[in-house]
């Protein structure tokens, strides 16, 4: 029972390391589910409470959505399309000096910071034409 538990767990993490979609639960167990029949949404979630508790991958919480999930485990930010929820990293270097900033504005020990991009991926811009027309 605890070994399949962890191979589980495992396959979870592996799972995640081996995607940049930021998916969410329900994708992980529906990838899953194929590979281990008696896999349970139940036990993807518990797997991935204690691989984030574990600091092996981290949730990244929007709001009242699903959250999603990130098997990278370093600072980045992310960029995310409003509207199809597309999330994607942000090749943009984590500015430390924020940390510095709040810290010198708060009683709060500040360890860390998280930036959420917000815009329209490539597939849901408008087209450059329909642009257009809307400046004139
Ligand atoms: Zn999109
Ligand atoms: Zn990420």
């Amino acid at each position: 029972m605890k070994y399949r538990k962890s191979r589980q767990r495992e396959k979870i993490l592996d799972l995640l390391k081996h995607t940049d979609t930021h998916p969410d639960a329900d994708w992980v167990y529906g990838r899953l589910k194929k590979q281990i029949p008696n896999l349970s949404l139940g036990t993807v979630y518990r797997n991935l409470r204690i691989l984030v508790s574990q600091g092996q991958i981290q949730k990244l919480p929007f709001g009242s959505t699903f959250d999603r999930y990130d098997g990278c485990i370093s600072p980045h930010y992310h960029v995310i399309c409003e509207k199809c929820g597309s999330v994607h990293d942000f090749n943009m270097a984590e500015n430390i000096d924020i940390n510095k900033m709040a810290q010198s504005q708060s009683s709060y020990t500040i360890m860390r910071h998280r930036i959420d991009f917000y815009g329209l991926c490539e597939k849901c811009s408008v087209s450059p034409q329909i642009a257009v027309e809307i400046n004139n």
